[in-house]
């Protein structure tokens, strides 16, 4: 493809869950569809704990098709105390699988999914790829994550970021429950054993001052474990990633004549305490393929209308969350996180929802870029 030009209605960068989401969308309403991923594979390497939300069969059919094991509940221990129990219904879904099939259906619905594809530049002469092609197209999509390029380029980017690492482990006793484990020795994050079949993935995540501790951390939780006899000892896989944990960004801009609007953990959407964002990547995808499409179509508010759907659907939820994560950090940097201030930042808890909110400063540096 080198030194080519492409030109199409709607150009995709990434084709993860939000990616994969947007360019089946938008090909479905009709427009003329290219997608852009530097991975080689869909999905791969995965980089994710694998939960989604029974809810999310709402948008993905088939869902139970990609799903590894049941999940019923959400079992929560505080600094070792519980669990606390609460139901949690949905799926530990092959991740690998899940992406593949969005793909799939990308492609059914007539995307050219491009992979090996990374996108080297964003301006308003278009999108270049790393060998030199450029990709003309008056609508933009950016689905591509965390440190999303297409965010860059409009003045949208993650400075709060969670960062995490995971092992997958034998599973020695079969279950039925995430849990997560909250300790002050995780500022703004927490630990994680999701059960995946005969296997689980053990990790953990905190707040970017603190991830010179993150194998440390993840090795006393792993002893602790084997000790119990819920988990082997051997180490199957290793993996990790960032988690964007400031909220939601303002999601459309303009490059020149060109319509950008971005999707999934591009705008912020992971919820920033429970580091959930598969569920919200596919339905802003979705969401954004057909404002994309409608754009192209000739309605200009599309865009504009996007952004606000976007933000009475998760706005305040992840606002929330935000805070919620900034207190912990504050508290834990100030060495006053104890079992309340711990559970006042997880969702489990009545405290979550209904303790005012801290007027806490939220931690500006603690996640650029490392
Ligand atoms: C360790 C970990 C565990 C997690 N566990 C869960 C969980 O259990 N449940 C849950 O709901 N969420 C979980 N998440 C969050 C979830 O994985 C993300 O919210 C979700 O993947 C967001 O989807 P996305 O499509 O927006 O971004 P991504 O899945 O990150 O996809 C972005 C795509 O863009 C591509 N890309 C990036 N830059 C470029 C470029 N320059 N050119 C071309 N392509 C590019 C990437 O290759 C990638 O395929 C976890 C995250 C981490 C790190």
């Amino acid at each position: 493809m080198t030194g080519a030009t492409l030109t199409c209605d709607v150009v995709v960068i990434g084709l993860g869950p939000a990616g994969a989401s947007a360019a089946r969308a938008a090909a479905k309403a009709g427009a003329r569809v290219i997608g852009l991923d530097k991975r080689v594979r869909p999905g791969e390497p995965v980089q994710c704990a694998e939960f989604v939300p029974l809810s999310l069969s709402s948008e993905v059919d088939r869902l139970a098709d990609l799903a590894v094991q049941p999940i019923e509940a959400m079992a929560t221990f505080t600094e070792g105390d519980g669990p606390r129990r609460d139901p949690l219904p949905g799926w530990i879904v092959d991740r690998a699988r899940f992406d593949r099939t969005l793909v799939e259906r990308a492609a059914a619905a007539g995307v050219d999914c491009r992979f090996a594809a990374p996108v080297g530049t964003v301006d308003v002469d278009g999108v270049s790829l790393s060998d030199g092609t450029r990709v003309v197209a008056p609508v933009i999509v950016g689905a591509d994550g965390p440190r999303s390029a297409v965010g860059r380029a409009i003045g949208s980017v993650n400075r709060i970021l969670s960062h995490t690492r995971q092992i997958t482990v034998p599973l020695l006793v079969p279950h039925l429950a995430t849990d997560i484990f909250l300790s002050k020795t995780m500022p703004g994050g927490y630990g994680w054993l999701f059960p995946k079949g005969g296997v689980a993935n053990l990790g953990l995540g905190v707040d970017a001052p603190a991830r010179g501790f993150l194998r440390v951390l993840l090795e006393g939780l792993r002893a602790g474990l084997v000790r119990e006899g819920r988990i082997g000892w051997d180490v199957l896989a290793t993996t990790g990633g960032l988690i964007p944990a400031g909220g939601l960004l303002p999601p459309v801009g303009r490059l020149g004549t060109r319509d950008v609007l971005l999707a999934g953990d591009a705008c912020g959407l992971t919820n920033p305490v429970t580091g959930a964002g598969i569920a919200s990547a596919v339905i802003s995808g979705r969401m954004a393929g057909e404002a994309a499409a409608a754009r192209i179509a000739g309605d200009a508010s599309a865009p504009a209308d996007y952004a606000d759907e976007l933000s009475d659907l998760f706005g305040s939820a992840l606002a929330r969350a935000a805070r919620r994560r900034a207190e912990l950090v504050a508290a834990c940097a100030a060495n006053r996180a104890g079992p309340a201030e711990l559970e006042r930042a997880w969702i489990a808890f009545e405290d979550y929802w209904t303790a005012p909110l801290d007027d806490v400063e939220e931690p500006t540096t603690s996640g650029v870029a490392a």
